[in-house]
């Protein structure tokens, strides 16, 4: 049979077919993480499901490689690729609700903002990140950590079914009856096994939540990574938050002579009854002077998108991850050593908490398999100049060799860059081996490669 052409693709697909020729080239190759710097010979912006299943059966017709992307947020750039076609679904962003039955649909391109934004106006939420431009698709199929992991588990614990295009381009529905192998693989498998059209989630009642950012000085970093380290084994799971090492930022909260500062920030998010906030975030208050604070009652998506202007599109990226099983002091002196040495004001330290019920699902039930960790640790290197990488590239590893050795060997694969392929099989301990049987059975060639890539 013939191979298909740009022109068999144009006819096709019902969304853009940019190629290097079409004006909009520039902008379509490229990706949130400005060192990415490749040159698909296609990006396809699919519009509906069967776009996708059209640009698949081209990729592999063609023997091309193939990247699959959605929010665009992967630091590795997993979101394009040189020479192959880019399946782009960022302009399927839809989001519908059901209050009745408290699900929610979103399409594979949406973003966080979408989904807040649909979700919010019916007083519902799910766990999601902490950015509101990071794509659901690509946060949920690797794991999913934000303010509400503690309450709700991560945000695959909350995915019920996903609308899936397999590597030989059928549409397949999987859910815990339906498909259930491929089910329980992308559930923290990544794109390994296709592309999802649309994803079904359990949705909650979260609605105004009580929290927002806290800066101590750099002198008390110490007493308050203790505290947080003591506190978080025990609160309640409606509270949510991470300890942050970030200069602080040019805000009106922050006195002026103390902008530029480096600090540690501890950033709160109370989702239980709102009349109990003040009293929740006390501790935090008397463990050290707070230096400056924005906080309140807020309604969840507020804060979900509080932070967006210090990481704008554009910067550079380079990323290293950890799990943490224990805070102990050795992992602290690291954090206090590195983390008063960030370079920039977008750059940061987040140690999020994945205890509480995030913990109660067991290792196997879900390809995600660090379960019993009680912190995952990212240090998230993000800078506008190019001439900085060096510098930059350093600290994120100068600080992850303090700290690796008294952490968990695996990190959460939606933290890492692309040099980190070799801890691929760490990430999914006991987990790996079976993900590697449904890949075989699910895309045997490995047609979706361009990730953290489990080799059938
Ligand atoms: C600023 C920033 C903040 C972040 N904050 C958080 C956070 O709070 N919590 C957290 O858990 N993670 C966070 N992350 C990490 C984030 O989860 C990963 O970068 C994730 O891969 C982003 O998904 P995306 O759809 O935006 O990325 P993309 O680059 O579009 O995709 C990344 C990967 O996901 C796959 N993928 C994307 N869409 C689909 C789809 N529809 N079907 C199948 N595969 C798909 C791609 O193949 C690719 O391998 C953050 C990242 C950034 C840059």
């Amino acid at each position: 049979m013939a191979k298909p052409t740009i022109a068999d693709l144009r006819q096709r697909v019902s969304g853009d077919v940019i190629t290097r020729d079409d004006a909009g080239y520039e902008e379509a190759r490229r990706v949130y993480n400005a060192m990415i710097d490749r040159r698909p010979s296609v990006v396809v912006r699919c519009l509906t499901a069967s776009d996708v299943v059209a640009t698949v059966d081209y990729a592999r017709e063609n023997g091309l490689d193939l990247a699959v992307r959605g929010g665009g947020h992967s630091v590795a750039g997993f979101g394009t690729i040189d020479d192959g076609v880019v399946a782009d679904l960022s302009v399927m962003r839809a989001v519908s609700v059901d209050p009745g039955t408290r699900r929610a649909r979103a399409e594979g391109g949406a973003t966080w903002g979408d989904f807040n934004a649909a979700t919010g106006e019916h007083g519902l939420a799910t766990t999601g990140g902490i950015i509101s431009t990071t794509g659901v698709a690509g946060l949920t199929l690797g794991g999913g950590i934000g303010y509400l992991t503690r309450g709700y588990g991560l945000s695959l614990d909350n995915l019920i079914s996903a609308d899936i295009v397999t590597a030989d381009g059928r549409q397949v529905v999987a859910s815990a009856t339906e498909n259930a192998d491929l089910f329980w693989a992308i559930r923290g498998g990544g794109g390994n096994f296709g592309v999802a059209t649309s994803l079904e989630f359990q949705l909650h009642p979260v609605d105004q939540i009580y929290g927002g950012p806290m800066f101590y000085a750099a002198k008390d970093a110490g007493a308050v990574l203790r505290f947080y380290r003591d506190f978080i084994d025990t609160a309640p799971e409606a509270f949510g938050g991470f300890p942050a090492w970030q200069i602080a930022p040019p805000l009106p909260f922050i006195p002026e002579d103390r902008q530029g500062e480096t600090m540690l920030a501890f950033v709160a998010c109370w989702a239980g009854p709102l009349d109990e906030g003040e009293a929740m975030l006390k501790p935090f208050h008397d463990v050290a002077e707070v230096v400056a604070e924005h906080v309140g009652p807020m309604p969840y998506p507020a804060l979900n998108s509080a932070f967006d202007g210090l990481v704008p599109a554009g910067l550079q990226h380079y990323w290293k991850a950890n799990f943490v099983r224990d805070l102990s002091d050795e992992v602290i002196e690291g954090y206090l050593e590195h983390g008063p040495r960030v370079p920039v004001v977008n750059s940061t330290v987040h140690t999020y908490p994945v205890n509480g019920a995030c913990k109660r699902v067991a290792p196997d039930a879900t390809a995600f398999a660090y379960r019993d960790a009680n912190f995952a640790h990212v240090i998230a290197g993000m800078w506008p100049d190019p001439a900085d990488n060096e510098a930059n590239i350093r600290w994120v590893k100068d600080f992850y060799a303090a700290t690796a050795p008294a952490s968990e060997e695996g990190g959460y694969i939606n933290f890492m860059a692309g040099d980190d392929q070799d801890r691929i099989r760490a990430n999914y301990r006991g987990n790996y081996d079976r993900l590697v049987e449904v890949k075989r059975a699910w895309d045997p060639e490995n047609l979706f490669h361009h990730n953290q890539n489990i080799k059938p």
